[in-house]
């Protein structure tokens, strides 16, 4: 009877061998897709019905959103996806002349607004998950340098219809282009927690040639240069902090106050001799949550030249309407004053929005049904952020 019994544990290896490697499989195929349809939805809303003056008007404009986490996702930039909140195909759907373009390298299990340690990370998982370079899988830097690369490909493989910016001069031939008439959209990259320095204040030249020209210090934990908002101790910045926020305004490397804990934003206003932004976010007035601005750092924001970017996801506006997005952008008006308010989308960051980029005229719409006059709604949807950049970008 051996060869029954040799023949069985034959049959229940292969079938050990068969689910891991179909487990295996989903995993590395199924599974990233299926995880950012999950976390990147929209939920469709009303919106507002576009006119056709109105539509003219968005096609005028030169949109700029400060704040995408599409690079996270494998998902190449150029292919129009039946998942997530943009591409390009959609970005110029939605007019859009300049996206930044985020880096998120780290992100604790159970994620909260409240309070998050640094000993745990899910993007860890996802790396290997969407089997990324092996070198990402265990170094913070590393993922973000492929995120950069990842956007430097998409730009080169675009035949000229995605370029990227990282200085002044790129910034001028892109609006020039595009009021000629040409269809090109830009890229910028950016940091969402300099937790990838890894503690080096050395690594700061690698992502800087790597085209980083805007950064948020912290993200959901406290990290080696600065508190988060969402940290345990949520305190200012660090020696290390305070060496990297000189370098950066020396370099033109743009501070993003995003997520940064109310003590380390107080810093940062203090320490600014260049506009700050704050890339993605709303404000307490209009829904009252720690990680939104208070009347006070509007106004700081606003004294330093900065903009600050309003976001369309729930936890920022407490709602996913147009309405919702116009109402903190009256407030940042009303704060700030007009040349403060701008957008900052966080699409593709784990968001549940109402709608994707393509549809961004309905926040032009929002503004024109609330009276703002059509150069009001210029600056508003993109003209102070350029503004800014021009400013800051090196030359
Ligand atoms: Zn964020």
């Amino acid at each position: 009877m051996g060869w029954v019994k040799r023949r069985w544990v034959k049959i229940a290896t292969l079938s050990v061998v068969l689910i891991v490697a179909i487990g295996a499989t989903g995993f590395f195929t199924v599974a990233p897709g299926k995880i950012e349809s999950l976390r990147n939805r929209v939920v469709p809303v009303d919106l507002p019905e576009v006119s056709a003056e109105t539509q003219a008007l968005h096609d005028s404009l030169q949109v700029v959103d400060m704040h995408s986490d599409t690079l996270m996702w494998d998902r190449d930039l150029l292919d129009r996806a039946g998942r997530g909140h943009m591409d390009l195909p959609r970005l110029e759907d939605g007019n859009v002349a300049l996206q930044i373009f985020s880096s998120v390298s780290k992100s604790p299990e159970g994620q909260n607004y409240d309070s998050n340690t640094d000993e745990s990370d899910n993007i860890t998982l996802l790396a290997i998950a969407q089997l990324q370079p092996f070198r990402t899988w265990g170094s913070l830097l590393e993922r973000s340098l492929y995120h950069a690369e990842k956007l430097d490909k998409a730009a080169r493989e675009s035949g000229g219809s995605l370029v990227l910016i990282r200085s002044k001069g790129d910034l001028e031939r892109l609006i020039a282009d595009r009021e000629a008439g040409k269809q090109v959209t830009g890229g910028l990259f950016s940091v969402e927690g300099l937790h990838n320095l890894e503690g080096d204040f050395d690594n700061l030249d690698r992502l800087y040639d790597a085209g980083m020209r805007m950064a948020g210090f912290t993200h959901f934990f406290d990290n080696e240069v600065a508190g988060s908002m969402h940290g345990v101790d949520k305190g200012g910045l660090t020696d290390l902090g305070r060496r990297v926020f000189a370098e950066m305004e020396r370099r033109g490397v743009i501070v993003d106050l995003a997520h940064a804990s109310h003590a380390a934003v107080a810093e940062m206003l203090d320490l600014a001799t260049k506009p700050v932004v704050v890339s993605h976010g709303g404000v307490q007035a209009t829904c009252e949550v720690n990680r939104n601005l208070t009347d006070v750092e509007i106004r700081g924001v606003a004294s330093t030249g900065g903009v600050i970017g309003i976001g369309y996801w729930n936890a920022a506006i407490c709602a996913r309407t147009t309405k919702a997005v116009v109402d903190a952008i009256d407030h940042v008006v009303a704060f700030g004053g007009l040349e403060t308010a701008a957008l900052g989308s966080d699409f593709d960051g784990a968001t549940v929005v109402g709608w994707d980029t393509s549809e961004l005229a309905a926040i032009t719409q929002e503004l024109v049904n609330r009276g703002y006059e059509d150069n009001e709604v210029a600056a508003i949807m993109g003209g102070n952020t350029l503004r800014v950049l021009g400013e800051t970008l090196p030359d």
